[in-house]
């Protein structure tokens, strides 16, 4: 069985994943999720991207949130409120349920993976969606104000204090998922590296011991999809982050950062394609709809 394996973070992410999901055979489409965004919250293990990406692939996603499951209620978020508690990062009643889950099974000594496949399977989702580790690695922000973990970076400030640099603590002594390893060793169809964030959703998967050398190794095309249209981000910081670390956002600036690892690369036909070494296909790139996430996905098929 040759299968695509799709590298992904949450929300751009997850919009091709479900794209792929549509058109392929489950057994033939492999999700690998970032994990770097996790963190320990209320007592909680919150693994945001893997979140996103199992209401999206159950079609439970929130479409007017963009986070988070849908015909949510606040009950809890409310009543933490009044007494006073923690409220920055907004857990709805019915997320709350999927974390809580998670956590005391992680206490009781399951991976993340085993976790993380099992409330798939409870939803529906057919495809394997695995998370990059079962290691913690966390992505730390580096401002003027110092190192700030991801979430407090991302959500509590807003992701308001400048960025200075990017750092993956506990990626260099992570085991990369062996699935995943297993998967790039099994010659895989082709690497799809989703329009994520490339700082914060991508890379974090490429730094664990081992992914790099064997995408680069395993022979099959790699495909990535740029996440900026215009110079812009759909959603998100990708495009000030770029900008903040000193180069100007665009199409090509997200296709050097992979360098070597790209065969093929796609982006709108409006972008300039001036640097890009990979073979440029040209598509309109922006989802809306299940059907643009389903053209998309038939481009990138296509492509390979
Ligand atoms: P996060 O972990 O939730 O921030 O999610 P990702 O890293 O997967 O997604 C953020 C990136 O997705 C941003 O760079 C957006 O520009 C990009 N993105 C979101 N929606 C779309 C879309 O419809 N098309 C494309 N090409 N990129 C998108």
């Amino acid at each position: 069985m040759s299968r695509i394996i799709a590298l992904s973070g949450g929300i751009g992410g997850a919009k091709l994943a479900l794209g792929l999901a549509s058109l392929l055979p489950p057994e033939e489409l492999l999700i690998v999720a970032n994990t770097g965004d996790d963190f320990e919250h209320l007592g909680l293990s919150i693994s945001p991207d893997i979140d996103t990406l199992t209401y999206t692939l159950a079609g439970l996603d929130n479409p007017s949130l963009g986070w988070g499951r849908r015909d949510e209620t606040w009950s809890f978020m409310e009543t933490l409120a009044a007494l006073g508690g923690e409220t920055w990062f907004r857990l709805g009643d019915r997320d709350l349920a999927l974390h809580v889950e998670r956590t005391q099974r992680l206490r009781a000594g399951e991976t993340l993976t085993a976790v993380t496949q099992r409330i798939a399977a409870r939803l529906g989702i057919r495809a394997t969606l695995l998370p990059m580790s079962d290691d913690a690695v966390r992505t730390r922000i580096r401002t003027p104000e110092g190192w700030l973990d991801f979430q407090h970076w991302f959500v509590r400030e807003q992701c308001r204090p400048v960025v200075l640099d990017v750092a993956f603590d506990g990626a260099a002594g992570a085991r990369a998922n062996p699935a995943l390893l297993a998967a790039l060793r099994a010659q895989p169809r082709a690497i799809v590296i989703c329009p994520s964030n490339p700082l914060i959703s991508v890379e974090p998967i490429l730094a664990l011991p081992g992914v790099r050398d064997a995408i680069l190794g395993c022979g099959a095309p790699v495909l990535a999809v740029s996440p900026i249209i215009g110079g812009q981000a759909v959603k998100g910081p990708t495009a000030t982050m770029l900008r903040e670390l000193g180069t100007a956002p665009s199409a090509a600036a997200v296709a050097q950062r992979y360098g070597a690892l790209l065969t093929h690369y796609v982006m709108e036909s409006a972008e300039d394609a001036a640097g890009i070494a990979p073979k440029v296909i040209r598509a309109p790139t922006l989802m809306r709809t299940l059907k643009d996430k389903i053209a998309l996905a038939r481009t990138v098929l296509a492509a390979l």
